[in-house]
């Protein structure tokens, strides 16, 4: 810790009722571990850049102690039965809407979003224990009507073994149990490597687990640099599974490390969504969806509405009052109750923006709204009007509070745009024609379409990607898949 960071310790952190979920430690086989001889990582808060703690800086012979904690609890977790396993995640589901707020007051602290999205988010990451304590009890798959003579045929689904996540920072707890509930639901054991900005989330969820009573063990977090930690467990044959969240160029080399032990890898990655406006539609009503579509999580989320289509007969009416609708946007710390838009992840973010905007601006778009830096790590929710395919937004996810906006005169062109790129996570429709509702969102390339609506997620749904946005799915029953594989027993008898 610096002698400037000391000085400035985030004083929120008081708020916390109960200050023993701030943990300042990785998780590995039940056992708090601390920095020790290993470098720490300094934690700080996004709105001001005070300082939130330290986590330990592990590296590959830390990774290799929980990847063999975790083979150790394996047969005994297992073996449980399935209701066994489902009482201990749903003791785990009720500690975490039990510390709602602190868990939130953690999240909105280390990773700077409104304190209402972060208890949004606590209930959506809790939803998923829930969903998967439920679901466990119901991994039937089917028997065979047999093709040969005196055999009983039969599939089950097997948990896969060690698995391992390695989640980003947009939704720290979220990403986390959306994969380890199923993991542990399926039987298997699970190592969390978090993203370096928010491991206080994550460490949090391993307070509750071990006050839940999930063994030592079966659910270890790892903290430290990504490259030595997860190039290990991807290439740790023990590890027999890897769930990724994160972008599609991180997705692709982790996919090429993976490789060399044949692991089952599931990828959630990057998405650019388009968001279709036909003329049919209210337009205060699609206001009202493409903020929320464009500006949740300060517009750092994978199904951000990034390349918003306007249909030419009501563009001018729609900029007009998006434009009025973004600039009332209430920007600020995180914590206070009233601020919709907060600080952004890093400089990085607030570059990416800069770079977006300016790229636009030069090839003719116009700015109708923001358009500049606010301090520190805060850019101004902005419009961008007259978007063109030749711009680098048209291409690529912002990840920022950047609303491109382009008209469109025919339903064939929008379908043409909108599948012009190489994401393929959500795609946002809204028309009130039934056929062309039908229309549209068959020929759209995404995993995911949200038809008339803009919240779509939760815990019994698919979610996930085609194209270069992902490989498999998380939640539903389809979310067991990654976690399980099938068994096929052939058995014989005399007749
Ligand atoms: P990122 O790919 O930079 O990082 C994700 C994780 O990978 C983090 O834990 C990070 O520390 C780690 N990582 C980074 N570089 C690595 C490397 N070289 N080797 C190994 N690990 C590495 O992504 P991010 O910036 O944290 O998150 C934003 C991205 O995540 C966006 O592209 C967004 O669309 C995507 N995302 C997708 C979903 C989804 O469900 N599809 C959800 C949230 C975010």
């Amino acid at each position: 810790m610096s002698a400037q960071s000391k000085e400035q310790r985030c004083v929120s952190l008081s708020q916390l009722a109960d200050l023993r979920l701030l943990r300042e430690h990785a998780y590995i086989d039940g056992r708090w571990c601390s920095a020790d001889n290993l470098q720490a990582i300094e934690v700080t808060n996004p709105f001001d850049g005070s300082f939130i703690g330290t986590v330990p800086n592990m590296g590959i012979s830390e990774t290799r102690t929980a990847i063999a904690a975790a083979k150790k609890a394996l047969p005994t977790w297992a073996a449980l039965l399935p209701q066994e396993r489902a009482n201990a995640l749903k003791r785990w589901h009720d500690l975490l809407i039990e510390n709602k707020e602190d868990l939130a007051l953690l999240m909105t602290l280390e990773q700077g979003k409104p304190i209402t999205e972060s208890r949004g988010e606590i209930d959506y990451a809790a939803s998923f224990i829930e969903f998967y304590a439920e679901e466990a009890k119901r991994m039937n798959v089917e028997n065979i009507t047999s093709h040969l003579p005196g055999r009983n045929m039969s599939v089950k689904r097997e948990p896969i073994g060690v698995t391992a996540a390695v989640t980003p920072w947009n939704f720290p707890c979220a990403m986390i149990t959306r994969k380890a509930a199923a993991a542990l639901a399926a039987g298997c054991t699970m190592i969390v490597r978090p993203a370096t900005e928010t491991p206080f989330s994550a460490t949090a969820l391993a307070e509750l687990a071990e006050r839940a009573g999930i063994p030592a063990g079966v659910f270890n977090i790892i903290t430290g640099d990504p490259t030595p930690v997860v190039g290990e467990l991807c290439g740790n044959p023990i590890v027999r599974a890897l769930s990724f969240t994160g972008s599609t160029e991180v997705g692709r080399l982790l996919l090429s490390q993976g490789a060399q032990t044949i692991k089952k890898m599931s990828m959630e990655l990057g998405g650019h969504a388009p968001f279709i406006l036909f003329d049919d539609v209210d337009v205060d009503e699609a206001v009202t969806h493409a903020i929320n579509a464009k500006f949740a999580t300060s517009g750092q989320d994978c199904l951000a509405a990034n390349r918003i289509f306007v249909q030419s007969g009501i563009y001018d009416e729609f900029l007009d009052k998006y434009a009025k609708a973004i600039a009332e946007l209430r920007v600020g710390n995180g914590i206070e109750e009233h601020v919709e838009i907060g600080p952004l992840m890093h400089d990085r973010a607030v570059g990416k923006c800069e770079e977006h905007v300016a790229d636009a601006r030069a090839k003719g778009a116009r700015v109708l709204t923001g358009g500049k830096k606010m301090g520190g790590l805060f850019y101004a929710p902005t419009l961008l009007a007259d978007v063109t395919s030749d711009m680098q937004i048209y291409r690529e996810e912002t990840f920022g509070p950047v609303a491109p906006v382009m008209a469109f005169e025919f339903e064939q062109d929008v379908i043409n745009q909108a599948n012009d790129s190489e994401y393929g996570l959500a795609a946002y429709l809204f028309t009130k024609d039934h056929d062309r509702a039908n229309r549209v969102s068959n020929a759209l390339e995404y995993g995911m379409v949200a038809l008339n609506c803009v919240k779509i997620t939760g815990a019994p749904i698919p979610f996930g990607g085609v194209k270069q946005s992902g490989l498999g799915r998380e939640g539903s029953r389809h979310g067991l898949e990654e976690f399980t594989e099938l068994k096929y027993v052939c058995a014989a008898f005399k007749q």
